[in-house]
């Protein structure tokens, strides 16, 4: 599902084009909402306000706007470039059945009407932290993650600033909800962690997370070639106190079903009757690339890139063994004469340094790796295990399959939210969970 609304977001952002974005005071943060031909805003009491170049045009419970000749259209009445729609004092306004905070700005763009929430950054952190942490779960975990959240949210600041906003509501920047998803507890951890960020040598932190590392988190450099001195590998010596649902799993898939995922991304290897592991981490606990030779040929790939074709939740780690079952040659080398790989190379390696010194943006190096190794910024477990999957999946009955036997859910680099959740119950802080796994960093006001 995130890798869906990853792409349709991708989708989203490349048809936006906006003239006359405007910038975000300090402070604040403008969240691209929407991009619509119309849109209905509401107040939650009382009246909106709407401005035209700082003067009043309107002030009703409810506002339409369309787009009329590339320009912003409030009842008929065709205005400008942009207009502000304000909350009634001590309301908020509400879009699509959800309720914001701060105010909002509507652009004319060529696509339709853009809907920006111009929001404060803590009121932004409360709309995106219950997407991504449990918040029953122990407030120091609260805590990290709501530092983890902004610092993301203010390295990423005018990631959109050509469509006329800041971060968009997806999860390609971060799932944002406003103030329908906020709750006590979330709200609390933000506030007790207001304006914190984590920082290394002074420069905003790089930070990842996923769901439960299986013992080992990985560094970036195992998954992308990248020294990244506080993303490294660190080892949870408490990991027996972790009470996680994923912490060993066991997935059985059929070659044909590996084949066809492979095909369906361009690796067209045939029936595919080994998967192997041709390199593991620094730990020898993560595969970092597998090798699967199939009857029309063999390909290597990271082995993120690898769980990505296969799916996130399906395969839900790369620290796994393989076995092969079902089959008289389930782990042989590929038969003689055929001939060589897929149909499609592999995809490069991607060299960071070099897409940096070629003058490209974080945010757009993220992308490159999301492309070539499938790391998403933060890899989680859904709130259940998803109900469908197990029954969707058919069991292998013929054939030859294959055994995953694995630790953990996610990519491991970064911040293990199970872990972070026994140091929590360990007496830790929020401060010491940081430190666990960005070793190196340090939680600064910005
Ligand atoms: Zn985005």
């Amino acid at each position: 599902m995130r890798l869906f609304s990853f792409l349709s977001s991708m989708v989203l952002c490349s048809l936006l084009l906006v003239a006359g974005p405007s910038e975000a005071a300090p402070g604040e943060v403008r969240v691209g909402i929407a991009v619509r031909p119309s849109l209905e805003l509401s107040a939650s009491s009382g009246k909106l306000s709407v401005l035209h170049q700082g003067r009043a045009v309107l002030s009703e419970r409810e506002v339409s706007l369309s787009l009329a000749g590339g320009r912003v259209s409030v009842r008929g009445r065709v205005l400008g470039d942009s207009v502000k729609v304000m909350p009634p004092r001590g309301g908020l306004i509400v879009y699509g059945g959800r309720s914001y905070r701060g105010h909002f700005e509507v652009l004319a763009g060529e696509k339709g009407l853009v809907l920006v929430n111009v929001v404060s950054l803590e009121d932004y952190v409360k709309g995106v932290l219950k997407m991504e942490v449990n918040p029953s779960w122990p407030m120091e975990v609260l805590k990290a993650q709501a530092v983890v959240a902004r610092t993301y949210a203010v390295a990423n600041l005018g990631r959109h600033r050509k469509d006329g906003f800041d971060l968009c509501a997806s999860v390609h920047c971060q799932e944002y909800r406003g103030a329908s998803a906020e709750d006590e507890r979330l709200n609390r951890a933000v506030e007790a962690t207001w304006g914190e960020v984590l920082t290394y040598g002074g420069a905003l932190a790089k930070v990842f997370y996923h769901s439960d590392s299986g013992g080992y988190t990985s560094s970036a450099k195992s998954i992308w070639g990248e020294d990244v001195p506080y993303l490294r590998g660190v080892k949870e010596e408490f990991y027996h106190r972790v009470r996680s649902p994923h912490s060993s799993w066991r997935l059985e898939i059929s070659a044909a079903e590996v084949g066809e995922a492979l095909s369906g991304a361009g690796y067209d290897v045939g029936l595919p009757h080994s998967v192997e592991v041709t390199k593991r981490d620094e730990w020898g606990f993560r595969a970092v690339r597998v090798a699967v030779s199939g009857s029309r040929g063999r390909v290597e790939m990271p082995a993120s890139r690898f769980r990505q074709i296969l799916g996130y939740s399906v395969l839900k780690s790369t620290a796994f063994e393989v076995r092969g079952v079902g089959s008289p040659s389930g782990s042989g080398e590929p038969p003689s004469g055929v001939s060589p790989p897929s149909s499609r190379p592999v995809r490069g390696r991607v060299n960071v340094r070099e897409l940096m010194e070629a003058g490209l943006s974080y945010d757009e190096i993220v992308e490159k790796l999301y492309e070539a190794y499938g790391i998403l910024q933060g890899d989680l477990a859904p709130p259940e295990e998803p109900k469908g999957e197990r029954a969707q999946r058919k069991t292998p009955q013929r054939g030859r399959s294959f055994v995953f036997e694995g630790r953990g859910w996610g990519h491991g680099v970064g911040m293990s939210q199970w872990g972070a959740r026994a140091l929590a119950e360990m007496g830790k802080s929020y401060r010491d969970i940081l430190g666990f796994y960005f070793p190196g960093t340090v939680v600064g006001k910005r």
